[in-house]
């Protein structure tokens, strides 16, 4: 079952030739939600070959310009190219009067429905479900209302060996409990466990965006075990007063929530234009977190299932 994370632009507010502001796309089990979609978001999308419509959702953290100043043009897109399928947008209570006015004052009319959901940056909240994944938002601290996103698979069923069902002549209302997990009782009074007659699935996988945000350690909890961890790292530790100042990150405080939860990878994004080597990040990341990586623009994240012990 795929589940990908794609980088479309992790760059801070200020443009640079380097990086494009934030966007990403996550794939989870072939569904595609985009999460920020800074300026020039849509024309990242034709560069990396991503299907406008292909995108069921859209998750905004806030209200920056360089987390949604692209939203307008990707909408219009999706019209112009002849959208019908419903869009469900997140993000700050604010963001569905703002799209409503630029497409009113611009007398822009869409063939699809746009569907908004405030989000909560008080607590962590269940925004999003369907039968394979959820998504929660999260509380985080910067200069204006901001949330990152929690992308979360459900656990899938235990799988009933064939040669099981076969010896015991098991029933379907067996059958169902073994898959949850559960064992059983025979009439005889036989006792089979699940774990005898059943192939454990992997643990369901997770990722988490947390962009923009000061260091806030209290984050760690919501997102215990997560196996692939966007953290912003805006400055390095020589700007850590700015940092504390503007409600951003540097590189060790985004390793240290990584360590902190118990991430099993890092990915650092969200650098700040002042510096000219994107490796100082990791330099600074690594003593802390070993598994940091840089974001990139075009990078493709694969996160993979952890065997079965
Ligand atoms: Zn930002
Ligand atoms: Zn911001």
């Amino acid at each position: 079952m795929t589940f990908k994370v794609f980088i479309f632009g992790c760059g801070a507010a200020t443009p640079t030739l380097q990086h494009h502001p934030s966007s990403q796309v996550v794939n989870l089990h072939d569904k595609l939600f985009m999460v920020d979609c800074g300026e020039g978001t849509q024309m990242q999308c034709r560069k990396f070959g991503l299907g406008f419509q292909k995108i069921s959702a859209i998750f905004i953290s806030h209200l920056h310009g360089d987390h949604y100043l692209g939203l307008i043009g990707l909408l219009s897109s999706m019209h112009l190219l002849g959208r019908k399928q419903k869009l469900r947008i997140f993000g700050p209570p604010a963001l569905k009067e703002l799209v409503q006015i630029n497409l009113e004052l611009s007398a822009t009319h869409l063939d699809y429905e746009l569907e908004f959901f405030a989000t909560n940056d008080q607590k962590k909240d269940l925004i999003f479900e369907d039968h394979t994944l959820q998504v929660y938002s999260l509380p985080l601290k910067h200069r204006v209302f901001c949330t990152g996103y929690l992308f979360e698979e459900k656990q899938r069923p235990f799988k009933v060996k064939k040669e099981a069902i076969e010896e015991y002549e098991l029933m379907p209302s067996q059958i169902l409990k073994l898959k949850k997990g559960e064992d059983i009782g025979l009439e005889s009074g036989e006792i089979i466990k699940c774990s005898d007659v059943c192939i454990t699935p992997p643990a369901p996988r997770k990722y988490a965006y947390c962009s923009d945000t000061i260091f806030q350690p209290e984050l760690a909890s919501l997102i215990q075990g997560v196996d692939l961890l966007y953290h912003e790292s805006t400055f390095l530790e020589t700007e850590k007063v700015r940092a504390t100042q503007t409600f951003h990150s540097t590189a060790s405080q985004a390793a240290t929530i990584a360590k902190l939860a118990n991430a099993k990878q890092l990915l650092l994004g969200h650098f700040s234009s002042r510096y000219r080597n994107d490796a100082l990040f990791l330099d600074e990341a690594r003593p802390i977190f070993d598994q940091a990586m840089l974001a990139d623009e075009g990078l493709m994240v694969d996160i993979p299932y952890q065997p079965v012990h």
